[in-house]
């Protein structure tokens, strides 16, 4: 078969003609042709490979283009590429890879074109199209790849126990794109991931959060999230959402699956937002119930200050994945932490005061946190569906209305420090922290508007009380 409409870019002449100089047999492989295949957008990676070497290929190719762009040369892998405004060309050289147990990085030595292809993942990744003269745009396919793409599956080219185990990351990947593509994997394959789930602890946990944050990124985050489950890789993983699995039952009440509820939220969570910290909010947001989890015959299953242990614990587990601990992780934490505060609040009357601190207390977040409370919806009861997305659209229509009075989103002092020193002549002091703080409160409950004189004039009743005298500058 012949696609050489997927080559049509002006950049695949100059390969094909640089090659040909060279007289390198020289293909395009991998991604690029699959997501052609697939119909799949424009690719934003290209991955080349000749027979022979891939470093003297990019090379030529460099030179043969109009703006002679730079080659970044990766002696050690026998690799290059040419970056564009675009697009990235990644080149290398046929090769023959055999594996050490302990390790996933290979014994290389140079080879053809199908031993490049045998060392490949998954049939529709070792997809590759002709770039030579004589057979441009022939479709090199060994181990039915077009098939395993039009099937929908994800199946490896060799024995799926020496794939796994030889490159414990391709379990990871073969879910990633299980989800992303929304394929299934071959049901020969999945039971080789379950046997070799326990060489996941050889991977670099960056590398693994890679492929998490893919998943985490797809249409569909539960299906990856499912798979990882069932082949056992999750323990490895994220224990923590291992531990909310299951349904307890005690005289009678029993709990919903905090795994499967979770898998929900992030699904629902996905539709709107493709901020991949929120979608880990989502991920995260209930972690804290298998610690807090109790019985008791009064109130049946309760999970007392999950949101607060559950913050706690996104700390733990990003240190852990070796994840950022900057800002992205206070978010994330602040999200799981506060992530039941909506929900209290709209199951009262919706006061201004209550709305005020929850905005004050989540400032820039607070949409986000809104959007999370949202997906945390998952009741299959229409009628409590509706109501609670009604409570919630009341209380961010609150949230928009109080912040257009009252500005506390971001909120400063009206009244600074500095200025209570002066009008009472006082040194820093206890005094000066609780006139700030009792500022702050008249505010959040609506006793005094967010202005400086209001908050000026409360300041110096506030300082009489507490047995302060005005200084009047003489
Ligand atoms: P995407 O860009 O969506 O991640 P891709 O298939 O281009 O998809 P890359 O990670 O860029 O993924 O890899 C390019 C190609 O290299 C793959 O299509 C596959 O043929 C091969 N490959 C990548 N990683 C592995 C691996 N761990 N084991 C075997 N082959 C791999």
């Amino acid at each position: 078969m012949n696609y050489k409409e997927a080559l049509q870019s002006n950049i695949f002449s100059v390969i094909s003609k640089a090659a040909s100089e060279l007289q390198l047999e020289t293909y395009v492989i991998g991604g690029f042709v699959r997501d052609f295949l697939l119909k799949r957008g424009d690719a934003k990676d290209i991955d080349i490979v000749a027979v022979g070497s891939g470093i003297a290929l990019a090379k030529k190719v460099a030179s043969l283009l109009p703006n002679k762009p730079n080659v970044q040369v990766f002696k050690n892998y026998g690799t290059a590429m040419i970056k564009t405004k675009d697009i990235e060309i990644e080149f290398v050289g046929a090769r023959k890879e055999s594996y050490e147990r302990g390790s996933r990085n290979p014994a290389v030595e140079n080879g053809t074109l199908q031993d490049d292809q045998n060392r490949r993942d998954f049939t529709i990744n070792a997809l590759a199209l002709s770039l030579n003269e004589d057979s441009f745009g022939d479709l090199l396919d060994p181990f039915g790849g077009l098939q395993d793409l039009e099937n929908k599956r994800i199946v490896t080219p060799l024995d799926p126990d020496i794939t796994f185990s030889d490159d414990p990351l391709r379990m990871m990947r073969a879910i990633r794109f299980a989800t992303q593509l929304n394929f299934t994997i071959d049901p020969v394959s999945l039971k080789a991931i379950t046997r070799n789930c326990k060489r996941i602890e050889i991977i670099s946990k960056e590398r693994i959060v890679v492929e998490l944050n893919k998943i985490l990124m797809s249409e569909t985050p539960s299906i990856g999230f499912k798979l990882l489950e069932k082949t056992n890789l999750l323990p490895y993983i994220l224990p923590e959402l291992v531990a909310l699995k299951g349904i307890d039952e005690k005289e009678g009440q029993r709990h919903k699956d905090n795994f499967y509820h979770t898998l929900e939220v992030v699904d629902n969570i996905s539709e709107n937002t493709d901020n991949v910290w929120l979608r880990w909010a989502a991920l995260l947001h209930d972690i804290g119930k298998a610690p807090t989890k109790k019985f008791n015959k009064k109130q049946g299953w309760t999970f007392h200050g999950h949101e607060f242990i559950g913050g706690k614990m996104v700390y733990k587990l990003f240190k852990r994945l070796r994840m950022p601990l900057n800002e992205k992780m206070k978010f994330v934490q602040k999200m799981v932490t506060m992530s039941s505060r909506p929900i209290v609040l709209s199951q009262d009357s919706v006061t201004d005061s209550a709305v005020r601190r929850l905005v004050f207390d989540a400032g820039e977040h607070v949409d986000d946190l809104m959007t999370l409370c949202e997906a945390d919806i998952t009741t299959k009861n229409p009628k409590k569906f509706e109501r609670y997305h009604n409570n919630f659209k009341m209380v961010r229509e609150k949230i928009v209305e109080v912040e257009e009075r009252d500005h506390v989103r971001n909120f400063q002092p009206p009244v600074s420090g500095e200025e209570i020193m002066q009008t009472f002549n006082l040194k820093p002091s206890r005094e000066i922290g609780i006139i700030k703080h009792a500022i702050k409160e008249a505010i959040l409950e609506g006793d005094i508007p967010n202005e400086y004189e209001a908050a000026r004039e409360f300041m110096i009743a506030k300082g009489k009380e507490l047995g302060l005298v005005e200084h009047i500058e003489r």
